[in-house]
């Protein structure tokens, strides 16, 4: 579990003294204590001494960790808060319907009861559902009309090879008959871009950054299997439930082997979104994705404006072209926004990894928001 999350699940409660034990991410065979007080959810570093005992800077050392948690259950940490109990493990994520269908895609449609439709998309409808009264499940449906399957189907033949917390899971298909179906996760919240202009303006900035950095993990997990997703936007971005949010959409994702610009997009590509190299010169790399990150930023921080308003979309890619770059929103930590600037270099080798603007964005909220003791 990262700080983040730590953050996101402990904050979900009110019972201050809740905490949880983790490993420290950036130090090495470290655990960190989190606990919620009355103001934010703070971190403490377990190190180890020089007898391997355990402890927190400043206090007494112990043989386990459970007894360092007794003793700061009865003795106040530097925060002045006592431990009162450990919060409840987080439910794991779903990755199949059952154990008995994993590695088994298709699916008979009988297992399925549609219950609402939530959504309409490209392809058609989206419902959520119900997997053999047990599982709920969003289904996308391909239109009756619609003769392309083949794109459709190659949507769920890509997410079959991916498995992070940050992308959302295909469980199913149903291809027997028609409508198709793609059974994918019910993501609760729907997609990011509503998500963000419903909620007039109550994130904080370290939730607002934190929706990022998922996505920039996310991402990260496709840019180590060489895969570009070329549809990233706030609009397919999935939330769930703590604000998890998932990337979707994987239409248009390509598998780059090696890393280096090669032509293969089909030149139709969201302008606003899109890599200025992708659009122009059809040239995708594994930078192109980078640069809609910066714009999915951009659309978090400002609760879902529309990148570039009031620039028809050729404009956009004649201003770009000469250099222009969208301003710093008016409340945009400048850190952030020179990350956001950073993500739209002219020159792909130059923007930064999806690796390294976790890293950033995550320091950003630890240096300004998050104390670590
Ligand atoms: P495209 O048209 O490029 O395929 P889209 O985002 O317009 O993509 P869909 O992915 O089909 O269309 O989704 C349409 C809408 O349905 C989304 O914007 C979202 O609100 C909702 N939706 C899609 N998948 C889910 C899901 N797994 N859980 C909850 N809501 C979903």
């Amino acid at each position: 579990m990262t700080r983040f999350e730590a953050e996101n699940h402990l904050s979900s409660s009110q019972n201050v003294g809740l905490f949880l034990v983790r490993r420290s991410e950036s130090l090495l065979d470290s655990y960190v204590l989190s606990v919620l007080t009355e103001e934010s959810v703070m971190h403490f570093v377990i190190s180890r001494n020089g007898n391997s005992k355990f402890c927190i800077k400043g206090g007494p050392s112990f043989i386990t960790i459970q007894e360092l948690v007794e003793h700061y259950k009865n003795n106040a940490l530097l925060c002045g808060i006592k431990l009162k109990r450990p919060s409840e493990k987080k439910k794991p994520v779903l990755r199949h319907l059952s154990y008995n269908t994993v590695g088994k895609w298709e699916r008979p449609k009988e297992e399925f009861t549609l219950v609402k439709r939530i959504g309409t998309g490209h392809y058609g409808e989206v419902w959520k559902a119900i997997w053999n009264n047990s599982v709920p499940v969003a289904i996308k449906m391909l239109k009756a009309d619609d003769t392309d399957s083949s794109n459709f189907l190659k949507e769920a033949q890509i997410m079959k090879c991916f498995q992070h917390r940050n992308l959302i899971t295909l469980y199913a298909v149903c291809t027997r008959t028609q409508p198709l179906f793609i059974v994918i996760e019910l993501m609760k919240h729907g997609d990011l871009l509503n998500y963000l202009r419903k909620s007039n303006g109550s994130f904080t900035i370290v939730q607002l950054i934190d929706m990022a950095v998922q996505i920039a993990a996310g991402m990260s997990y496709l840019e180590s299997n060489c895969y570009v997703h070329l549809d990233l936007a706030a609009r397919n971005i999935l939330v769930g439930d703590n604000i998890l949010c998932k990337i979707s959409d994987f239409g248009l994702t390509k598998l780059l082997k090696g890393a280096s610009a090669t032509e293969i997009s089909d030149g139709n590509f969201p302008v606003r979104w899109t890599a200025p190299e992708v659009a122009i010169k059809n040239q995708v790399s594994m930078k192109s994705d980078v640069w809609s990150f910066g714009v999915v930023l951009y659309e978090i921080i400002t609760f879902g404006k529309i990148p570039y308003a009031g620039i028809s979309n050729k404009m956009v890619l004649v201003e770009l072209a000469k250099g222009y770059r969208m301003q710093c929103p008016k409340e945009c930590p400048q850190p952030i926004y020179n990350i956001m600037k950073d993500c739209w270099n002219e020159t792909p080798s130059q923007r930064p990894l999806f690796s390294t603007l976790k890293l950033q964005l995550e320091d950003f909220i630890t240096n300004n928001y998050s104390p670590l003791y």
